[in-house]
């Protein structure tokens, strides 16, 4: 992850938002309309414990820019903040939707029957420029 730069697109999303200490990605194959990887950007940092004071505010308020827009666009019921890292050890967190239709509403994460299709081009790049233009505001 820290090899990557800070890439605009990856293989799994695209970007809307840059921080000075964030990213954040709206997920290609969305298992949940929304879906957003914002990545600790700067130092190599695995766990929020190893933040200092000033990055790690700095990292929860752009959790929280990022989380309104979403809020604005999609509306959901709420959204789960989920920093993990067993899989991938470099501090990021989903940012997860969650709607009144939720497949798995107890569970940190919905888990749909079939893992849906990559969005089409023009129907993701839709939500990033909406996700964009509420971060303006
Ligand atoms: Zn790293």
């Amino acid at each position: 992850m820290c090899a990557e730069g800070r890439p605009e697109v990856t293989e799994d999303g695209v970007r809307f938002f840059s921080g000075q200490v964030g990213d954040a990605y709206l997920r290609r194959r969305p298992i949940q309309r929304g879906l957003t990887v914002v990545m600790w950007r700067g130092r190599h940092v695995a766990e929020p414990t190893a933040l200092g004071e000033d990055e790690a505010d700095r990292y929860w308020r752009e959790l929280l820019i990022v989380g309104r827009a979403l809020e604005r666009v999609f509306q959901p019921v709420k959204l789960n903040y989920n920093t993990l890292g067993n899989s991938v050890p470099h501090l990021h967190t989903h940012i997860v939707p969650r709607y009144a239709d939720d497949p798995s509403p107890g569970w940190p994460f919905p888990f749909p029957e079939h893992e849906p299709p990559a969005m089409p081009v023009e129907a993701l790049q839709a939500e990033v420029d909406a996700l964009r233009a509420a971060i303006m505001k």
